[in-house]
């Protein structure tokens, strides 16, 4: 059987981001400076390089970007009272809570303080509430990634069984209702799944988003299927892998994302696209362009 059709989530990103700089272009030519401030909170190694790549990709495409750096030992309250100021600062216009929290912190209270409307990671309980409502709203930047991954590369989803493996708030239950908004058939299956394989091979579209390294076997896969692989995982030997096991899932796919490569450039391209949309809303800038779309 021939090999999936790679989908390039790298040149994709690329051209989301090129589409975003040419928005701030004309948010900052009608007088806003789009601001992004990232709060880390302490020292963990992988949200330090997240956060790196975050803000490079931000200034790149033109916006002003803040990392607020705060040490493991800041107490709720103080953290609260950052996240509160940054609410308040009208040249503020996207505020991301970089995720996990050091242990004692309660990330969920946090959230919930956040203003919606610069919510870039759409995780407040209203814009989660929007998506699970239809409205419109910040949503999660992994999920609109595999969206818009699958939209430019003209897969509909309309009438495809949809097989998403996670049910996280980041990102499994959005994927599952993102792609239930385009009349897709969604099936979530989670560790408590009995025969996942089985389930797998219903998939039209099989979302791998388990943090376990390649679980999804070729055989799972069923023959011209789209695979999205959503899971970074750090092998022992330092490499990066996804859920799926890539070799043999592409001998089946017709189309697959690789890990590094795929979902993850697309995260931050959304990003940037979130983050262009929320200030131009804040500022009453909106106009009817890719940013824009109501589902978003
Ligand atoms: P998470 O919160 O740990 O959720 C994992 C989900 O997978 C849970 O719903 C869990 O089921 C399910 N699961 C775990 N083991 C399973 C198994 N053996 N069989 C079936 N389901 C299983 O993780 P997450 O935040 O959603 O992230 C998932 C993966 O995506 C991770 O590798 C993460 O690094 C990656 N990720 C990538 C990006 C990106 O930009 N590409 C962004 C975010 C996350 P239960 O609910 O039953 O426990």
């Amino acid at each position: 059987m021939s090999q999936a059709r790679l989908l390039d989530g790298k040149a994709t990103a690329t051209a989301v981001r090129a589409e975003v700089q040419a928005e701030v272009g004309r948010l900052r030519a009608a007088g806003l400076a789009p601001q992004l401030v990232v709060v880390l909170v302490g020292e963990d190694p992988a949200s330090q390089v997240y956060v790196r790549n975050k803000d490079k990709a931000a200034q790149e495409a033109g916006f002003l970007v803040r990392t607020l750096r705060l040490p493991a030992s800041v107490t709720q309250a103080q953290l609260e009272r950052e996240v509160q100021s940054l609410n308040a600062d009208a040249a503020v216009h996207g505020i991301l809570l970089q995720l996990p929290l050091p242990k004692g912190l309660d990330a969920q209270r946090v959230l919930r303080l956040l203003d919606p409307q610069k919510d870039v990671d759409g995780l407040h309980p209203s814009n989660v509430a929007a998506l699970a409502l239809g409205n419109p709203g910040l949503f999660p930047c992994t999920p609109l990634g595999c969206i818009e991954l699958l939209e430019r590369h003209d897969f509909a989803l309309e009438g495809r069984h949809v097989v998403v493996l996670g049910r996280s708030m980041l990102v499994g239950k959005p994927i599952a209702l993102l792609a239930l908004e385009r009349n897709a058939t969604v099936t979530i299956a989670h560790s408590k799944t009995r025969d996942l394989g089985a389930v797998c091979r219903l998939a039209d579209v099989l979302v791998a988003a388990v943090g376990r390294p390649r679980l999804v076997q070729g055989e799972w896969v069923k023959p011209g299927a789209v695979v999205l692989d959503v899971g970074i995982n750090r092998l022992a030997d330092g490499k990066l892998c996804g859920d799926v096991d890539f070799e043999s899932a592409r001998e089946r796919a017709g189309a697959i994302t690789p890990v590094p490569g795929g979902i993850g450039p697309m995260t931050i391209a959304m990003l940037l696209a979130n983050t262009a949309r929320a200030a131009a809303r804040l500022a009453g800038l909106e106009k009817d362009s890719l940013l824009d779309r109501e589902r978003r």
